[in-house]
């Protein structure tokens, strides 16, 4: 069933109105009208099963018929995303998979061995790296459309360690402590029933400098390996948060 997102002033008691792109792309390309049955979501974790009334010129309308819970979010928990910035388009690519395993927001961050640093028309990316994320929370059926900020650097990461539950550093040369054992330990002391917010830093292709693994640790970040083999940064973000999925869906029962 096609799906689209809506303001919350677009739903009106038991009517929603939608114009502009999406109201063209209902009309025009996917030439749906009278009766037929669409699902719109309002970014806040909520899906409404609607059904359509004949178009207007600009906008159309229909009927809510069934709301709830959008199935697409895991409100246990929120896990944004520090990404190390990487080359080329790459970002891309780690928007459009993070979105697809949940994550709650991205934050790009410029480091020592991050090649690229989004200086000039950063405006215009994080637009196209918006839109991306707007396409993948249509695509995967997510209750929000996850937030892609500015760009900081690592300094400014390390200045929010206290706005999370837990902040996790992805780090190559980390050879000890697993990401299982983190959480693991992590569970034992979080005693809170609201949801989880997990933080998780991902280097660029360089990785981190020891004098930035020196700071994340003294940070109180918790430094863990994921595993034996060097992934590239477009991988690990993605085995980060495949691993907190599995984690909060009771695998460390
Ligand atoms: N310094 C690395 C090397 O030796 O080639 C390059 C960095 S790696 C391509 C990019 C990022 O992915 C790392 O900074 C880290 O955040 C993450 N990463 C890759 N492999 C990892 C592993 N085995 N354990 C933990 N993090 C890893």
């Amino acid at each position: 069933m096609h799906r689209f997102f809506v303001k919350p002033e677009q739903l009106l008691e038991s009517i929603v109105t939608i114009s502009g792109e999406d109201f063209k792309h209902i009309t025009k390309v996917l030439r749906l009208g009278k009766g037929d049955l669409i699902e719109v979501c309002d970014g806040q974790g909520t899906d409404y099963l609607v059904s359509l009334n004949t178009p207007g010129d600009q906008t159309i309308s229909g009927s809510i018929t069934r709301q709830y819970r959008s199935q697409g979010e895991t409100p246990e928990m929120r896990i944004t995303l520090f990404q190390g910035l990487p080359k080329g388009t790459k970002m891309e690519v780690i928007i459009q998979k993070a979105v697809e395993l949940g994550v709650y927001q991205i934050v790009p961050f410029s480091s020592l061995r991050a090649v690229s640093q989004i200086k000039d028309k950063q405006d215009k990316k994080i637009e196209r790296w918006q839109r991306i994320a707007y396409e993948a929370a249509k695509q995967s059926k997510r209750g929000i459309i996850p937030k892609i900020l500015l760009p900081q650097t690592l300094k400014e990461v390390l200045n929010q360690v206290d706005h999370y539950d837990l902040m996790i550093l992805a780090y190559e040369d980390e050879n000890r402590l697993t990401l299982k054992a983190a959480l693991e330990a992590f569970q034992k002391i979080s005693k809170t029933d609201k949801p989880l917010s997990i933080a998780v830093i991902v280097g660029p292709e360089g990785g981190f400098d020891l004098q930035e693994a020196a700071a994340c640790q003294a940070a109180r970040v918790i430094s863990v390996t994921l595993g034996r083999r060097i992934l590239r940064t477009e991988t690990a973000g993605m085995v980060v948060l495949s691993q907190l999925n599995y984690w909060m869906e009771g695998g460390s029962s």
